[in-house]
């Protein structure tokens, strides 16, 4: 019989790898925790119609990407494909939005899942880290988010990425904009598929990454001369304050991005190391989208980081995080009765809070000691019969690869002067 595989487009974290996901996925969160954000969690499924009239039909997430189901029941439910209208929902949900308490601002981590073609960086099951700012049209917070997307790829030690950075405009502008664009568009050479995306979503044809429609494309009316005072100022406030931060961004009026609920400002990190899937995260404002899930005017600005990217633009640029070794002792017995001692002192390790592993499988004393080195443990506490009726354990430092004795009873508190 064959053995099982992960399914396509999909892969599991094994160590000692998944130790760098759990890394990004703290280094990514850490800034956000610090800022004033609190933790969400919803489920992994919603009905589909939040993702319909949330995401858009128009984007490729929802007209192609999405994991839909139906229950026996008869509900019909998506796997979800991101985060933030799912953020939304239970923030309206649980009420969270009464004025006075704005902006809320939570951060979440989790899987997500899109029907995609598979390629490097590009899976079915990936795994974000997001930020939404709920409630507020304070250009401060915009700024605040990508100076917090900085902060954390920085901390990680990244240095090639960029910040991509645009307004869209609002409901005011844009739609004026939008006719304008249609126009240009009409009278161009497209392939059929792309004069109906001019029709439904013209801004999108802008992000085609063909040779042959970018070309077509020079001249094409640009949203920055369209937008309204109120979206001009908004947006130069913005660029103000993430400068000031000393976060250097570069203006790319091409940038819409996927999603459909954008307004004002919209912002990518990309990655050089990354090739054709260079985004490592994204997010704007979405002035409109608790309207379009059926909630009050709720102005908002959010981001997701996507944590496979990230990983992958760490292996890119050669950096290897520092990661502390998981096990601080580990025990190693000789014998059934010092065994079962040496069984106990690891217990009372780790409810003393010391990080302990033991040598399991009844292995002989070289067969344990590699284990013991592999743990990556600084010390190893080997528990021979002698040494059990002399009521000692042999303390190995497997740095400096000394070794000597120390009383049975004395062995956490010399184990947590000597790991302090
Ligand atoms: P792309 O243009 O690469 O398809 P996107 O605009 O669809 O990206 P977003 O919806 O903005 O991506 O999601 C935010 C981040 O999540 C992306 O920048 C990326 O790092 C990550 N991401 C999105 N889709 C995938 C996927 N299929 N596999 C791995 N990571 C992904
Ligand atoms: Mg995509």
């Amino acid at each position: 019989m064959s053995t099982f595989q992960a399914p396509k487009g999909t892969y599991d974290l094994l160590p000692p790898r998944s130790a760098t996901f759990l890394a990004v996925r703290e280094a990514i969160s850490g800034p956000l925790r610090n800022s004033g954000y609190g933790y969400v969690e919803t489920p992994g499924f919603e009905n589909v119609e939040l993702f319909s009239r949330g995401v858009g039909e128009s984007t490729d997430i929802v007209s192609k990407e999405m994991y839909t189901l139906t229950t026996k029941g008869g509900d019909q439910l998506a796997l979800r494909p991101e985060g933030t209208a799912s953020v939304l929902r239970a923030a309206l949900q649980g009420n969270l939005h009464k004025a006075g308490l704005l902006p809320v601002k939570l951060w979440y981590s989790g899987s997500y899942y899109r029907y995609e073609r598979q390629q490097a960086g590009r899976y079915r099951h990936f795994s974000q880290v997001g930020a939404e700012a709920i409630g507020s049209e304070d250009p401060a917070l915009d700024a605040e988010l990508i100076i917090l997307a900085d902060q954390a790829y920085r901390t990680l030690g990244l240095r090639n990425f960029r910040v991509l950075l645009n307004s869209l405009g609002d409901k005011e502008c844009r739609p004026v904009y939008r006719e304008a664009l249609q126009t240009f568009l009409r009278g161009l050479d497209l392939d059929a598929e792309t004069v109906r995306r001019a029709e439904i979503n013209p801004l999108r044809v802008l992000d085609d990454k063909r040779e042959e429609v970018q070309k077509q494309l020079v001249g094409a009316p640009m949203l920055r001369d369209y937008l309204c005072d109120a979206c001009k100022a908004y947006h130069e406030e913005v660029r103000a304050l993430v400068t000031a931060a000393g976060v250097a961004f570069e203006d790319d009026e091409k940038l819409v991005r996927g999603l459909d609920y954008y307004t004002r400002t919209t912002f990518e990190f990309v990655h050089d190391g990354l090739g054709s899937q260079s985004a490592v995260g994204g997010g704007g404002r979405y002035d409109g989208l608790s309207e379009m899930i059926g909630g009050p005017s709720l102005p908002s600005v959010g981001w997701a980081l996507g944590v496979d990217r990230t990983v992958l633009a760490l292996e890119a640029e050669g950096v290897t995080l520092d990661i502390p070794a998981a096990t601080s002792v580990f025990g190693v017995a000789l014998g059934e009765e010092a065994r079962r001692v040496l069984f106990g002192k690891v217990t009372e390790l780790r409810r003393a809070g010391i990080a302990a592993d033991f040598a399991f499988g009844g292995k002989g004393l070289k067969g344990a000691m590699k284990d013991a080195n592999r743990s990556g443990a600084r010390f190893a506490a080997v528990l021979g019969e002698r040494d059990l009726a002399e009521g000692v354990v042999q303390l190995k430092d497997m740095q400096s690869g000394e070794q000597g004795p120390v009383a049975l009873t004395d062995l956490v508190d010399v184990l947590r002067s000597r790991l302090a």
